[in-house]
Formats: structure tokens, C-alpha cells, sequence
């Protein structure tokens, strides 16, 4: 490296930085990081769930029972209950927010971006917030600029700076000429994409000292969008919250002009209902269930770059896989090859000269290479590269002793939209040697060559054996020749031969798209491969079925927007498409209203990446720049997992609705209670007091466990829900009213039965069982609900922590009916036996109707399948 001696910047010795050094740097500029919105302090947040509409109107309320207390000389039970019940439920508030916030920083931490730099004399793969600045960071295509920097060294440096500049056109870079000038040209910028080239950079500023740092400070500002999700259960919260209102007005107004009670009794008791009708642990337990979900998708090897798309994944209709290394194990071996003179042979057999001539272009085209680390084999570069690489050591060759005696003077890389690369090489007597490889139907062979028929035949042949096949092509120049243009340089190739790559499909990947089919997912198979090798795959594995069609990116270059929407649920396969296609495939889908999920690895599939729904990469074989644009990462690169993904992305959706189901069903009863008590002129069948503390046990506790139930098999069999599917869609509706209407026929007969049949007119008696039977029974009913089959032993057991949480509820509860002073403090009496046994009997009831009507509905259901295929 030079001594840059009026370099504006302190030059890094060529080893890089020393560990001393980083430590240094590191306290004094801090980590490599864009700071998030500086953290809410505690206050704040108490502050935040104080200013709740549930939290307001309870402070309303211990206002009002003070006041009471105070005017009736005595009676503070109200004050200290509702008191109680409010500093509970901002605990609860701030605890749940919490453990969201952990699960999602362990989650950020886990799809940090990585890079490559060089510290005492090595280079290192390091989390990119802990570099610093002076730090010398190694940087090649697919990367992620990882802070601002400038450019010692470079070889076709290109980057895409449309982050900063919306200019998506790639900039050449040049290297630093010591100057003493910094300009835009040597400079590379964080969060810019390096699109082609290689290059060394010493970093000069770090997190947000940097550009990119300068606009996050201003992004940090807009906030996080709502999900569809959140969306509906948010018009349903406000719509119930309005119901809320209204029965406590309701019963306020039949209080004091039906009941002759006074003013601030009744406003008490109508305060109270509307507290206890808001399901204000909804949002709450939302955020929790997707935060769980982002933790079991992990566990599950789906990293989540976005809360969201946990549960965007759960309702895609279709899942667009690339086909090289996510259905295929991207573990490639060349079984066959093609030579004008030698004809189809296989790599088992002794290799003819022709051959050899194959192999070794093969071999110099190739930039791949494998290492033995302490027995250890390590490769580096393309699947189909080291395919080439392990085919040269079958042979006792290598790629350096190739290279020692034809040594490569340059190279035009691989790119998926080309589909070739090219590389020229010394030869002796003044001659160069211009190597492609690439796709058969890519290369521009000379046209007159006798061997074309026979070498499509044998291209045919390899595909349709689903084999990957890659075609050499070779011209010998006079060293003298001054080109710089890549296209004349290649003009008029001979043909040198084909090798035909097997590349397995995963195992998992056959199952893993039955299970889509069968979840009503369309999968539809993405690759650069040649339309017969595609198909090949396709049929193996399941996308590709009769009745489907494949097609090649030619031909979808053909069809106008219009003509491609009216056939895409036809089309299973795509081949020979480059990555810029992909955007069209998934906006086609869009326009249908469908939700897409697409899968890319490379720099250019970055675009795509972000007009699908969901956006999956590669976190094996993906570049930077494609994770950093989507929105879930495989670790495993695998097919399966995105399966795996969208299982647990339903689930989270079906906990959500199970919990929509078991407040909002209760809550209407408690309404319809109140109301009806008063208008059959009983007055009020519950207290305030009462009423919010069945609020805060019954509706809690099984509440905020439903969010931990593992899913149901079947929600893998069932069609995804679509973008304007009504929540109350598939039977919710349906049970809601069921729930309702059971809890409020049930607590309203309880309660005249108690007493006008068990005593002679004693309301408390009435009142007490009303309590015990609303608590425990709306509990119970959590087991009926969190499984839509017919209730067992096992899904009763599947949830620990739902059942401590409900024993613990229920001693509660009891322990408030039975032990003396909180009896009386909760103005509760004692029952008389069969005023017990008709409470156990009566909690049993709404179980027994949910489950009756599961069976009615399954009769229903099996009915319909008859007559349909009858
Ligand atoms: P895929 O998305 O399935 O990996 P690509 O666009 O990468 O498809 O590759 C398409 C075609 O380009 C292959 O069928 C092969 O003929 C050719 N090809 C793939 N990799 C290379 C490479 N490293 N060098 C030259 N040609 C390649
Ligand atoms: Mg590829």
C-alpha cells in the first residue's frame, strides 16, 4: 500500500487495524449502528398506558368511588378494587410490551449484516456494527457498503447509491490518487449496494456520523404502519368500544330513571360495564402473538426482518421460488458431457482428449476454488463452479496450476441476466486464448460449425434428464488485437463442448409443496436453467402437474401485462427468466388481489424482493444487499422452511382470532347481563367492583396465554385468508353470537334462579352465583375454543403455561366466593349446596354448547362433501 503522504484521512497500515486499536476506536466513536429513536423511559410508558381509554375511564372511576366513599361515610371497598384493578393493568400493559421489545431485539441481532475485514494481517467476517473507522474492509459484488469510506483499491468497482441519490443507475468508482481531495468518485457510501467489481476500502466514518446516518435521523421520525390484521381488529375494537359506551350509558340512564337510584351510584356501575365490555387486552395480546411467532419462525430457521410479515406470510396465496439452491440441495456434480468429436459421455468414463480440452477451458473460465482446512473441506464461490473445480480434481488438476501455465489477463463475471461470463488468457507466441461459458442458447457460436445440430441435440437430451447445462465456447486471438468491447472480443466462437450438472432436489421439497397445494398455495418455480431442464425438476418434484404450463422468459417477454394477468395461474414454471422478470411475475399476481412471496439471492433480485409481499432470502448463498431487502431470511436457504414459516405465520392469525372469540363473546354477554337484569326490573345483577375484577381475571389470564397455543394441524388445509376477508369470516361470526348469546341466557337464568328459586328474593344470593359462574365459566370455555376440533385430553394438555395460568385464576376466584373477609369485601354471601351444584353445572354449560356445535358443524360440513360429489 502507498504512504498516502497528503491523504486527508490517517492511512491504515496495509495489515489493518491492531485488536488495540479497534477497542480504542471503538469507545471513542461507538458502534457501527444507526440508533434507533432513543428509548421511552419509564414514565413515559406509564405515562402512555395511563392515557389508555380503559386506563382514563378507571381513574374516572376510583374518582367517582372516592367521592361516593367520602359522601357515604365509609364503603372504600370501590376506591382500593378499582384502584387495585388499574395499577394491575398498567403492570401488565408494561410487563407484556417488554417482553415484545426483548424478543424483538434478540430478533435484530440475529439478521445483523456481516462484512469482511482486515485486522492484525487477517481477514475476518465480522458483524458489520463493529467496525470502525480507519477499519481496511474487503468488499466484493452483492455486498452491502457497510459505513462510508474511501477507495484504496478497486478492480471494475460499481455501486448502487440509490438509498442516498434515488438515482438506481449504478456509479463507477475510481481509487484515491493522493490528492489531498476527497471526491464523490473515490468515495463509497453505507447502505449502498456494490453492484459489480471488488475493492479495498478504509472506513472514514461509522454509524450515525455517516450519510445514510444523516437521513436516518430523520426516518427515525415516521412511524410503523399498521398490519391488515391489526387494521381490522382495530375497527372492531372501536366498534365494540363504541357498544362499550353505549350499554354503560344504557344502563346508567335505566339506573337512575327506571331504578330511582342516584346519580353517581349509577354512573359508577354504568362506568364499570363499559370498563369491563372493552377488550382493551386486544392490541396487547396482538404484539404479543406476533412476537411470539417471530421466535418460533426462528427457531424454525425464518429469521423476520419485519413484525408484520409474520403475519403477511400466513396468508400467501402464492409462494415464487428460485429453483438453485432452495428446491435443489445446490450440490452440483457434472455426470455428463458433450464434445463435436467424442459425442455423450460420462464423467465415469477415461477421458478422451476432447475431453481434457473441455475440462481445462472449463477449469480457467471458473472462479471457484476449495480448501482443505484441517481435513476440513471449505468452498468458496458458485454450486456450479465447484462442480467444474471438483470434476479438475478427479483428474489431479487444479485451478492455480491451470492458471500458472495460462495465466488470465481478464474477466468479464457472471451475470444472470447475460447468463455467461468470459475470460482471456496469455498464451504463448502472442496469442490469447478468449474463454465462454454460459448458456447454450446465450453463446455466440459461430454459425456455419458442422457440431450445432449434434450439440443440440445433446443439450436436449441433458435437459430433459433435468440436468443443468452449460456450454464452452473458445476463439484464439493475436495478442496485438486492441478491444476493450466485451461483444466483439466474443464474436464468433467455436464450440468446445457442453457438461451437463445434476443438482438433486431436496428431499423435504416434495412434501413441503404437497403441503402448499394442499393449503391452497400456488408454487411456482423460478430459474435461470433452460426450459427443458426446468420442466424436468418441475415434474419431480410437484409444481410442474397437467393442466399447468411452463414457460420461458422470452416468451413472458412477449406477453403484454394484460395477456400475463389472464394466464399467470395457469404458469407453474418459469425458465431462463433474469432477475428483472421476477417484478413482473409478481406484480401480475398483485393485480389478482393475490399476496405474493418471492425468493431471490442475488444483488439484482433486490427489486423484486421488495415488490413482493413477502420478500425471502438466502442467508447461506443470499448477498448483503438481498437480505437487507427482505423480509424474512432462510437460514437454511430451504424450500421447507418457508412452509414451515407460513404454518406458524397461520397459527399466530388463529391464536389472534381465538382470543378475538373469547373476549368479544364474553364481553357482549356482560353487556346484555347488565342491560337485561335492570329492564326485567331486578337492578343490577353485578357490582362495579365485581364486574372488573371477572374483567381483569377471566378475561386476562386465559387471554394472554391463547398466544403461546401451538397451531392446529388443520390450518394447513385450509385456503389462506384473503386481503378482504371480514374477520368475522369462517365461522367467527357464528361462534361469537353463540358465546353471547349462551353466557347472557345462562348468567340471566343463574341469577333469577338465585333468587327468586333457591331463596325468596334475596338479590345477593342471585348475584354471588352470576359471579362464580361468569368467572370460572367463561375460563372453562378457553379449552372449547382453542381447538376447533372436538375437545380431548391431549389438546387440553398441549399448553402449560394456559393451565397454571387458569388454576391460578380459578383459586382466585374462589378464594374471593369462600374465604370470609374478601367475600365480604367483594359483597359476596354463602351459597347453600344446591346453590353450588347449580354454579358447577352451569360453568359446564357453554362448554358443552360449544362443543355441541362443533360436532353439528363437522355433520354439516361432511354432509356438504357428500352432495358435492354426489
Ligand atoms: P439459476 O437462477 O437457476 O441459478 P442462473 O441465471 O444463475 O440460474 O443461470 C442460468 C444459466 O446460466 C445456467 O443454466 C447455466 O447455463 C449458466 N450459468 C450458471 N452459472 C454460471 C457460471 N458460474 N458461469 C457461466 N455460466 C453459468
Ligand atoms: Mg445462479
Amino acid at each position: 500500500m502507498q504512504n498516502y503522504q497528503n491523504a486527508p484521512f490517517k492511512p491504515t497500515p496495509e495489515s489493518g487495524l491492531t485488536t488495540t486499536a479497534v477497542t480504542t476506536q471503538l469507545t471513542k466513536f461507538g458502534k457501527n449502528e444507526l440508533v434507533a429513536a432513543r428509548p421511552v423511559p419509564l414514565w413515559r410508558k406509564i405515562w402512555q398506558h395511563m392515557s389508555d381509554v380503559s386506563s382514563l375511564v378507571l381513574l374516572f372511576a376510583v374518582g367517582l368511588a372516592t367521592y361516593l366513599a367520602l359522601a357515604q361515610n365509609g364503603g372504600w371497598t370501590k376506591t382500593i378494587v378499582i384502584g387495585a384493578i388499574l395499577v394491575i393493568n398498567v403492570c401488565i400493559g408494561l410487563y407484556q410490551e417488554a417482553s415484545a421489545e426483548k424478543s424483538l431485539a434478540a430478533l435484530k441481532s440475529m439478521s445483523l449484516p456481516t462484512a469482511n475485514v482486515r485486522r492484525d494481517g487477517k481477514v475476518q467476517t465480522i458483524a458489520a456494527p463493529e467496525i470502525v473507522p480507519g477499519d481496511l474492509v474487503l468488499l466484493k459484488a452483492g455486498d452491502q457498503v457497510p459505513a462510508d469510506a474511501v477507495v484504496l483499491e478497486a478492480t471494475n468497482l460499481a455501486v448502487d447509491e440509490a438509498v442516498l441519490t434515488g438515482e438506481s443507475e449504478a456509479v463507477e468508482k475510481s481509487i484515491y490518487q493522493d490528492t489531498g481531495e476527497l471526491d464523490d468518485n473515490c468515495q463509497v457510501y453505507a447502505g449502498t449496494a456494490v453492484t459489480a467489481g471488488t475493492a479495498l476500502i478504509q472506513v472514514l466514518t461509522t454509524g450515525m456520523a455517516t450519510e445514510l446516518g444523516q437521513i436516518a435521523g430523520l426516518l427515525n421520525k415516521t412511524k410503523q404502519r399498521a398490519t391488515p390484521l391489526q387494521g381490522r381488529l382495530n375497527r372492531l375494537s372501536s366498534w365494540l368500544t363504541t357498544f362499550a359506551v353505549l350499554g354503560g350509558i344504557t344502563i346508567f340512564a335505566l339506573s337512575v330513571w327506571v331504578q330511582n337510584q342516584g346519580l353517581a351510584d349509577s354512573l359508577m356501575i354504568g362506568v364499570s360495564l363499559a370498563v369491563a365490555a372493552v377488550p382493551e387486552t386486544l392490541p396487547i395480546i396482538v404484539t404479543i402473538s406476533l412476537s411470539h411467532g417471530v421466535r418460533r419462525m426462528a427457531d424454525r430457521n425464518a429469521i423476520m426482518r419485519r413484525v408484520s410479515a409474520v403475519e403477511t406470510i400466513g396468508s400467501v396465496d402464492v409462494i415464487a421460488s428460485d429453483k438453485t439452491g432452495t428446491l435443489t440441495q445446490n450440490r452440483m456434480t457434472i455426470t455428463k458431457y458433450w464434445t463435436p468429436t467424442t459425442g455423450i459421455m460420462t464423467t465415469e468414463q477415461p477421458l478422451p482428449s476432447a475431453g481434457q480440452t473441455l475440462m481445462r477451458y472449463l477449469g480457467l473460465a471458473t472462479n471457484a476454488e476449495i480448501n482443505h482446512v484441517d481435513g476440513e473441506e471449505q468452498a468458496i464461490g458458485d454450486a456450479t463452479e465447484l462442480a467444474v473445480i471438483r470434476w479438475l480434481a478427479q483428474h489431479d488438476l487444479d485451478r492455480p496450476s491451470l492458471e500458472a501455465q495460462t495465466p488470465r489477463i481478464a474477466e468479464d463475471p457472471f451475470d444472470s441476466t447475460k447468463k455467461m461470463m468470459t475470460t482471456v488468457h496469455e498464451l504463448a507466441h502472442g496469442r490469447r486464448l478468449v474463454i465462454v461459458k454460459g448458456a447454450w442458447d446465450r453463446l455466440p457460436l459461430k454459425p456455419d460449425q458442422a457440431s450445432l445440430a449434434a450439440g443440440q441435440v445433446a443439450h436436449d437430451e441433458f435437459g430433459q434428464a433435468a440436468l443443468r447445462v452449460l456450454a464452452v465456447g473458445y476463439r484464439i486471438i493475436p495478442a496485438d488485437v486492441q478491444t476493450t468491447d466485451w461483444d466483439d472480443l466474443t464474436a464468433d466462437l467455436q464450440l468446445a463442448g457442453l457438461i451437463g450438472l445434476i443438482d438433486p432436489p431436496r428431499p423435504e421439497v416434495i412434501p413441503a409443496i404437497r403441503a402448499a397445494k394442499q393449503a391452497g398455495i400456488f408454487p411456482v418455480m423460478i430459474t435461470g436453467d433452460h426450459l427443458v431442464t426446468a420442466k424436468a425438476i418441475a415434474e419431480e418434484i410437484g409444481i410442474l402437474t397437467p393442466g399447468l404450463q411452463a414457460i420461458s422468459g422470452d416468451e413472458l417477454r412477449q406477453l403484454s401485462d394484460e395477456e400475463l394477468t389472464a394466464q399467470i395461474d395457469q404458469i407453474a414454471v418459469y425458465a431462463r427468466v433474469s432477475p428483472s422478470d421476477k417484478i413482473r411475475i409478481v406484480q401480475a399476481w398483485q393485480s389478482l388481489g393475490k399476496t405474493v412471496a418471492m425468493t431471490g439471492d442475488g444483488v439484482n433480485d433486490a427489486p423484486a424482493l421488495k415488490a413482493a409481499d413477502v420478500g425471502i432470502a438466502m442467508g447461506i448463498t443470499g448477498t448483503e444487499v438481498s437480505k437487507e431487502a427482505a423480509d424474512m431470511v432462510l437460514t437454511d436457504d430451504n424450500f421447507a422452511t418457508i412452509m414451515a414459516a407460513v404454518k406458524e405465520g397461520r397459527t399466530v392469525y388463529q391464536n389472534i382470532i381465538k382470543a378475538v372469540e373469547f373476549l368479544v363473546g364474553v364481553n357482549f354477554a356482560q353487556i346484555f347481563l347488565m342491560v337485561g337484569a335492570v329492564l326485567f326490573g331486578w337492578g343490577a345483577p353485578l357490582l362495579a367492583e365485581q364486574l372488573l375484577i371477572i374483567n381483569v381475571l377471566a378475561d386476562g389470564i386465559p387471554g394472554f396465554f391463547i398466544s403461546q397455543e401451538p397451531g392446529e394441524p388443520q390450518a394447513m388445509q385450509q385456503p389462506p385468508v384473503s386481503n378482504d376477508e371480514s374477520i368475522l369470516a369462517r365461522g367467527l361470526g357464528q361462534r361469537l353470537f353463540i358465546r353471547a348469546a349462551t353466557f347472557t341466557v345462562l348468567t340471566l337464568g343463574i341469577y333469577a334462579f338465585g333468587r327468586f328459586g333457591l331463596t325468596n328474593g334475596q338479590a345477593p344470593v342471585g348475584m354471588t352465583m352470576v359471579f362464580l359462574v361468569l368467572a370460572l365459566g367463561s375460563m372453562i370455555d378457553i379449552y372449547a375454543i382453542k381447538d376447533r376440533r372436538p375437545l380431548s385430553w391431549s389438546s387440553m394438555m398441549r399448553n402449560p403455561m394456559l393451565n397454571r395460568g387458569l388454576l391460578l385464576g380459578i383459586l382466585v376466584v374462589l378464594a374471593i366466593a369462600v374465604i370470609p373477609p374478601f367475600r365480604s369485601f367483594f359483597s359476596l354471601v354463602t351459597l347453600p349446596a344446591l346453590g353450588w351444584l347449580t354454579v358447577l353445572v352451569a360453568t359446564l354449560i357453554p362448554t358443552f354448547v360449544l362443543e355441541l356445535n362443533k360436532r353439528w358443524q363437522a355433520r354439516r360440513q361432511s354432509r356438504l362433501v357428500v352432495n358435492t360429489a354426489e
